[in-house]
């Protein structure tokens, strides 16, 4: 494994910068939910009362434990969401400096993990990965895995191709068989976008990290579940995530480890 050098500050920068990222992602992902575009309305206000979030309550992490997770006019509660999305965009952020240091390959892995955070959240909450972001994902994927990464254009265009026809035969398979939809079309769309990242080499370290925590996850809801209160169904979108984001990472070392 190339050694990079990274120093204390350059993992400060990444991590502000990822809570700053945060806080947009969680408004993304708020929005969405609730049909408002970025720019309508132009400030965040109190999904209960109202209140404009005045801009020394909308500092990412910092505020949200200052203001104890409660409005400071209704003291309504705030979604601890915004709190996880931030912490893992924070994450995020450190982890691919430790791995990448301050490179072109950083800067690419965080606009894609972006896109990755925003699409699960929405997901966990609506069932759906939108078109929005797996779309753009996608098609952008493939020039920048292509033209920043070893894989290069066989790789990057195997890899989508392989990702995506791999998950659109699933979804036809589980259709024919069971009669129902099992995957959703956003999964396989963002598995081309995965696909075209992780490229062929790693796909199948990609779909077993996420078949692998998707049923731990399955089942402890089932167990926590008992009434069938929220059905059977998980989205999958957060898993693909994981297992992606986990393989940006750390597949190197995996193979350096499982090949010795
Ligand atoms: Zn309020």
């Amino acid at each position: 494994m190339h050694l990079i050098s990274i120093n204390i500050f350059q993992l400060v920068a990444a991590g502000l910068f990822g809570a700053v990222l945060g806080s947009f992602y969680g408004c993304c992902v708020f929005r969405y939910i609730n049909g408002q575009t970025l720019t309508n309305p132009r400030r965040s206000t109190c999904p209960d009362c109202g209140h404009t979030i005045r801009w020394y309550e909308n500092i990412p992490l910092l505020s949200y434990f200052m203001l104890g997770g409660k409005c400071s006019d209704c003291k309504q509660k705030i979604s601890p969401m915004y709190a996880v999305i931030e912490s893992v965009s924070v994450a995020w952020a450190v982890l691919l400096m430790l791995t990448f240091g301050p490179t072109i390959q950083w800067l690419m892995y965080m606009f894609f993990g972006g896109l990755m955070i925003v699409a699960s959240f929405i997901d966990l909450q609506t069932f759906i990965l939108p078109d929005i972001i797996t779309v753009p994902g996608s098609i952008a994927a493939v020039p920048c895995a292509a033209l920043l990464t070893p894989l290069g254009w066989e790789g990057a265009l195997l890899g989508a191709g392989i990702g995506g026809g791999l998950f659109w035969s699933l979804r036809l398979l589980y259709r024919g068989l069971k009669g129902v939809e099992g995957l959703g079309l956003g999964d396989v769309k963002i598995m081309f976008m995965i696909g075209a990242l992780a490229g062929p080499q790693n796909l199948p370290l990609v779909i077993t990290v996420s078949a692998f925590t998707g049923l731990v996850a399955g089942l402890i809801m089932m167990a926590v579940d008992k009434d069938q209160e929220y059905g059977s169904m998980i989205p999958f979108g957060p898993f693909l995530a994981l297992g992606s984001m986990l393989t940006i990472l750390y597949a190197e070392p995996f193979w350096n480890w499982y090949l010795i």
